[in-house]
């Protein structure tokens, strides 16, 4: 019998390229997403597989959560309210579906004795941003900086889920995704690049916050995709945390410029004070690169797509999408 695998989130940005290569490996797959972020057109392509399952509904629901976590062989936790933009306008469903819902999948999955994979993020590191190892020291800013509660829920996920290892013996994977870009990430959540993209190719004016200097190293989500499916098939990495992300930096107003001249466009690029784009008591981090050796060693990971590969995926699937 086929495998079967609940893949929480999965009509998300990062969660519809998984589910599309686990029905492409001929599993039976579950999604639980309740829509919030995800959209059912990420799943357009494999709406009517016989081998998926959707389920739209919160994974804040325990009953539904036992009922489908019973039912599979393994889980991929994504399920989580993300970017920046909603974490600051709406911190109680942040904080309540991070922590919450994490907790909720821990127990299914430890009733039912079923191995997962938790979404993590750099922003863990909080302000400490260069060569990042796994056991870097975390800098986090004051509770009065809404930001940082994103980063502080998803450090209580990876605390469960490692007691969930330590004393109950859960088969349990953290990876820490660092910038994941590619088609269907939308820009409505504050994500940098398919903001910028959409901006040149309507040719309005590029915004860049803060100075520009700020740098950031952006993975294409094929891989990050390949690199969670690696991690899943590893036991060895069951108790363990791993960075996922690209170790090329670029300072954002580099990107700006990269993704004008790779559009083709006109369009101005301007500068916006943090305080203007997040309100008042903003922190930024300056970097926020990964290092990768962990990864690489466990599994022989490393990403293959360029920055440029990236931005044309980008723009091909924006253009498309203003076709449609
Ligand atoms: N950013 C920007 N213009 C935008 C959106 C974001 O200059 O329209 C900046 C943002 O301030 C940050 C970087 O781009 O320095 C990456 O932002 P994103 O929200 O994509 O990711 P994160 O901050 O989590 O790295």
């Amino acid at each position: 019998m086929a495998e079967s695998i609940l893949v929480t989130g999965g009509a998300g940005f990062i969660g519809s390229h998984i589910v599309e290569d686990l029905l492409e490996q001929g599993k039976k797959v579950f999604v639980v997403d309740d829509l919030s972020t995800g959209r059912l057109d990420n799943l357009a392509a494999v709406r009517e597989h016989p081998n998926l399952h959707l389920i739209i509904d919160t994974i804040l629901n325990w009953p539904m959560m036992n009922d489908t976590v019973r039912q599979v062989d393994r889980m991929i936790h994504l399920a989580a309210a993300v970017g920046v933009k909603k974490i600051i306008e709406e911190p109680v469903e942040t904080i309540t579906t991070n922590v919450r819902g994490t907790e909720i999948v821990l127990d299914c999955c430890h009733r039912h004795e079923v191995p997962l994979y938790v979404a993590s993020t750099s922003e863990i590191y909080g302000k400490a941003g260069e060569r990042l190892h796994e056991e870097h020291d975390r800098v986090m800013g004051s509770t009065t900086h809404r930001r940082w509660a994103y980063a502080c829920t998803k450090v209580l996920d990876e605390f469960l889920a490692l007691a969930y290892h330590h004393e109950k013996g859960l088969p349990v994977i953290i990876g820490r995704f660092f910038n994941t870009v590619g088609p269907r990430q939308t820009g409505k959540w504050g994500m940098v690049l398919p903001t910028f993209v959409g901006q040149a190719l309507r040719g309005e004016p590029i915004t860049v916050y803060g100075s520009g200097d700020q740098r950031r190293s952006f993975c294409h989500v094929e891989d990050s995709v390949r690199a969670v499916l690696g991690l899943m098939e590893h036991e060895g990495a069951y108790g363990e945390v791993y960075n996922i992300g690209n170790e090329h930096e670029i300072t954002i107003t580099e990107l700006a410029e990269r993704v004008k001249a790779r559009t083709g466009s006109d369009s101005e690029i301007v500068y916006v004070p943090y305080e203007e784009a997040y309100g008042e008591g903003f922190e930024d981090m300056e970097r926020r690169q990964p290092d990768i050796s962990k990864i690489t060693a466990a599994i022989g990971w490393t990403p293959e797509h360029s920055l440029d590969d990236i931005i044309d995926d980008v723009i091909q699937y924006h253009q498309a999408a203003v076709e449609v």
